[in-house]
């Protein structure tokens, strides 16, 4: 029989910066990687790329969490001549509401205590301490964030957003990059130092005096083991049953776009954009007939949620925009491929002129647009697991809802310390699924507001 120190389940980003940690921090030497699909193909492959330190409370887990998950991209970037394109450009956003605009500047003052940065309000159109944004590259930019008070100010920074924006939040430590390039580089640091991949499912997990001994692939084999990582995403629930543990979580769909933005409607070097405003669509007569009767789709006719945001995809040259919104959050059992929805980019066309006019350019006229999407696998307060199981010798790098991609370096840096019992971060025991034998935590988690999920 084979034999292996670690067995991680599942080569997305969670699981390949698992190993990257293992292997290339804590010097384990025999680590096997297993997965079904190539690696990085799942939702590691959908998602929008983007990161930012900028996390709501009621503690400071999220954004200490964050802090050091970027502190280590930038560190990857600087080592790796920044070969997954990093950026800083920041997440804008905008309100067209005197009240909104009063809520994002609490709570951004609230996610500054928190430890993310600086909150800077610039009331005038003359703001001469507001830093714009740096298109390419990470180096040199401001930290915290910027609340643009000035609809002047804001119409020279961003003349694509819409006039009857009054407030824009631009929230500094925050950006996107290639998450395919860095899961890449990763996982080669990784196999260099000794990581093997098998491409197969695991099956089972076979337990000796209530300890984990071996992993059982459907290919036939059999991997002695005494540490086993299930880092499955979409489908870390049934892995854990695989040990007899029930975990806390449940998926969500979520779809994204991409459109041929070929009139250039959004500069090239915007950052990423969201409407922080909910808002009713427009029909005509006699789409909102049909929309009545339609028990499906009748909510479209009502106010929907905040949080539509879009941004530029690829270089200068790329016309490509994608754009997502969660106006209908789904709960739902994970199949692949996800199902298709006709509507949603119809939808979301609708929905981007509140926010940037000149996208009323497309209704009707675009080009048929590429949806792709995934699951947010999630907590019900919207924070990860990385932990021991309650079996000897299992641990979960999981529940990493729709920021996986932008924790991935903290969250396989927590996971191998958890592995290696290495000293661990004051965040840990937010992240550990011990918090829900809690009383007190369970119930302060009714009044938790906001999940700062996009
Ligand atoms: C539309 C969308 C937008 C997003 N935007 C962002 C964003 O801007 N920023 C950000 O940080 N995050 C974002 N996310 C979230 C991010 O993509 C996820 O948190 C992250 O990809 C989860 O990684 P994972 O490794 O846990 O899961 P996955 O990438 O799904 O990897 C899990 C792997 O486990 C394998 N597997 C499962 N079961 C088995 C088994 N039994 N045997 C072998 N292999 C198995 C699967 O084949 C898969 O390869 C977004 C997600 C979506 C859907």
């Amino acid at each position: 029989m084979e034999k292996a120190e670690v067995v991680i389940c599942g080569a997305g980003i969670a699981g390949v910066s698992a190993a990257y940690s293992l292997a290339v921090e804590q010097n384990i030497s025999n680590i096997v990687l297993v997965d079904e699909n190539p690696p990085l193909s799942q939702t590691s492959d959908h998602s929008t790329e983007c990161y930012r330190n900028w996390w709501p409370g009621p503690d400071d887990a999220m954004v200490a969490f964050m802090n050091r998950s970027i502190d280590r991209l930038e560190a990857l970037a600087r080592q790796s001549g920044n070969v997954f394109h990093l950026n800083r450009r920041g997440y804008l956003y905008c309100t067209a509401h005197i009240e909104k605009a009063r809520e994002l500047e609490q709570s951004a003052s609230e996610i500054s205590a928190l430890g993310a940065g600086p909150l800077r309000v610039h009331r005038s159109e003359n703001s001469a301490a507001y830093q714009p944004l740096q298109a390419e590259g990470f180096e040199g930019q401001p930290n915290g964030a910027d609340l643009l008070l000035s609809p002047a100010l804001i119409r020279s920074h961003f003349p694509y957003v819409s006039d009857r924006v009054i407030a824009a939040l631009h929230v500094r430590r925050a950006g996107w990059f290639s998450a395919q390039q860095l899961g890449m580089y990763l996982l080669q640091q990784a196999r260099q130092h000794g990581v093997r991949l098998i491409q197969t499912s695991v099956v089972g997990v076979n337990l000796a005096a209530g300890r984990v001994n071996s992993v059982y692939l459907a290919n036939g084999a059999e991997i002695r083991t005494s540490i086993f990582v299930n880092a499955a995403g979409p489908r870390q629930a049934q892995v854990a049953q695989m040990l007899g543990v029930d975990l806390p979580v449940y998926n969500e769909l979520h779809l994204k776009a991409a459109f041929n933005d070929a009139l250039g409607v959004l500069d090239r070097s915007a950052p990423l954009v969201i409407l922080s405003d909910t808002q009713r669509l427009n029909w005509s007569d006699e789409e909102r007939a049909w929309l009545t009767e339609q028990d499906e789709y009748r909510y479209l006719l009502d106010e929907l949620p905040s949080g539509l945001h879009t941004r530029p995809e690829g270089g200068a040259d790329s016309p490509i925009i994608l754009a997502l919104w969660e106006y209908h959050t789904r709960r739902v059992e994970p199949v692949l491929p996800i199902p298709e929805d006709p509507i949603y980019p119809d939808v979301l066309l609708r929905g981007l002129p509140q926010l940037i006019p000149g996208m009323g350019s497309y209704l009707h006229k675009i080009s048929r647009p590429r949806v792709d999407g995934g699951y947010y696998t999630r907590t019900r307060e919207n924070r990860p697991l990385i932990c021991p199981l309650p079996v000897a010798g299992a641990y979960l790098i999981g529940a990493l809802s729709g920021f996986g991609l932008m924790a991935a370096c903290a969250a396989g840096e927590l996971l191998a310390c958890h592995v290696v019992g290495a000293p661990l971060p004051p965040y840990a025991p937010s992240f550990a699924l011990g918090r829900y034998q809690d009383a007190a935590y369970l119930s302060r988690l009714d009044s938790w507001s906001a999940s700062g999920q996009l």
